[in-house]
């Protein structure tokens, strides 16, 4: 018996006390769905997940999806063998290092196992040296660990690597929340933070055909797309803001446009979050990071939603920061691809940097807001990813 096995540990689901089955099981169906077309079994023993009947030419693929599964804490890709000293050692052999340091580390779920963890480490750290010379014990700080996990069936599983998960909470522990998804870098970052704490995500993007192009709708796309790897999952709702933007530049001061724009948006996002049971609103500002990102900025278009929070995650992030995380979570090379959305077509020279909630409420007064939101909502595309 031998046969390839992946195992993954989860990440603070532990702390939940009573809500741990919930938890854990939201994960599991997480954990399959994102194997979703792949053979597998998954099982879980103790505090684990393990990963098995899959296959080997597949490993690399399945550990990539595990990995962005939030909740993975770490994985190992290990061996599934018979739990005698004899086939636990030729595993070993096989996969240690051919010099450096190293330490064997033995876990032991079962008791009956003739030796115990510290016999175990010593046995077949023992051996190991005995084949290779070149080899050294360090119990501090070894270049390698080689992990042996006895399991009560009469199993072991072996392996090296401990690989980092995505970490954070299962999503759907943490109920909905509606993103704003914009082209750009950092709303997919938003999204990313959010649903990393749990949250389920649905998407809305506004464009503003056929002043933008088809390709900033396809960015926006890829985008939903690659955060659907994460959230299991994502539905996005495409609302064009054409006509509104049309009707600001008509009837109302140019450097508010920006500021009006916002409340349309924020208008409409809650509005899509009351009939889909999101309960909240998400966006990417950062604080003072462009005009409208002001403290008054946030206030003139937060303003206008009445039933629900709306959380910035990056509210306190530096662009840098922003940037090597958009990096790491793969949204970065999308979002900076050169097709506008909305907010640059009308676009002012000198935006409001400090919009007054009166004034814009005011210059707002000369629109038909009701029927310009009805108006968005008849074209509602809906996709899923
Ligand atoms: P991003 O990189 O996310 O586009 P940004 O720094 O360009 O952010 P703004 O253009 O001021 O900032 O937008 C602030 C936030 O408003 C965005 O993070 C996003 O959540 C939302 N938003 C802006 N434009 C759109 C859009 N066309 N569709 C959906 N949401 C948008
Ligand atoms: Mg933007």
């Amino acid at each position: 018996m031998q046969e390839k096995v992946i195992i993954v540990r989860y990440c603070e689901i532990h702390l939940k006390g009573k809500n741990r089955g919930y938890f854990e099981q939201v994960f599991m169906n997480n954990l399959e769905k994102a194997l979703a077309g792949i053979r597998h079994e998954i099982r879980r023993p103790s505090g684990r997940y393990i990963v098995e009947n899959f296959d080997a030419e597949r490993t690399e693929e399945i550990v990539e999806k595990l990995g962005k599964v939030f909740g993975t804490h770490t994985l190992s890709v290990g061996t599934k063998v018979a739990a005698d000293i004899e086939a636990i050692f030729a595993e070993i052999l096989r996969i240690a290092p051919s010099s450096g340091t190293f330490k064997v580390e033995t876990n032991r779920a079962d008791k009956h196992f003739p030796l115990n963890s510290v016999e175990l480490n010593a046995e077949i750290g023992g051996r190991l040296l005995e084949k290779n010379p070149e080899l050294k014990v360090d119990v501090r700080a070894p270049a390698c660990v080689l992990h042996i996990d006895i399991r009560e069936n009469g199993t072991a599983f072996v392996f090296r690597d401990v690989i980092k998960g995505a970490g954070g909470m299962p999503v759907g522990t943490a109920g909905k929340g509606m993103l704003l998804l914009s082209g750009g870098i950092d709303s997919p970052v938003a999204g990313y933070m959010i649903a990393k704490r749990g949250m389920r995500l649905e998407c809305v993007h506004f464009h503003s055909y056929p002043y933008t192009n088809m390709q900033a709708r396809e960015k926006v796309e890829d985008l939903a797309r690659i955060l659907a790897e994460y959230t299991g999952g994502l539905t996005l709702h495409v609302v064009s803001v054409t006509h509104i933007q049309e009707e600001i530049h008509k009837k109302c001061p140019e450097e508010m446009m920006v500021t009006l724009l916002r409340r349309f948006m924020m208008r409409i996002a809650e509005r899509l979050s009351l009939q889909t049971g999101a309960q909240c609103i998400v966006t990417g500002e950062s604080l003072g990071q462009v005009a409208s990102q002001t403290i008054e900025g946030m206030t003139s278009s937060g303003d206008v939603v009445k039933t629900m929070p709306i959380l910035r995650p990056l509210v306190g992030f530096d662009k840098t920061e922003i940037i090597a995380k958009a990096r790491e979570i793969g949204t970065y090379e999308t979002s900076v691809l050169p097709y506008e959305d909305c907010c640059t077509v009308f676009l002012p020279k000198h935006p409001l940097i400090k919009p007054k909630l009166d004034k814009v409420a005011a210059a707002e007064r000369a629109l038909d807001v009701d029927g310009l939101v009805e108006e968005a909502f008849a074209g509602l595309e809906t996709l899923t990813f």
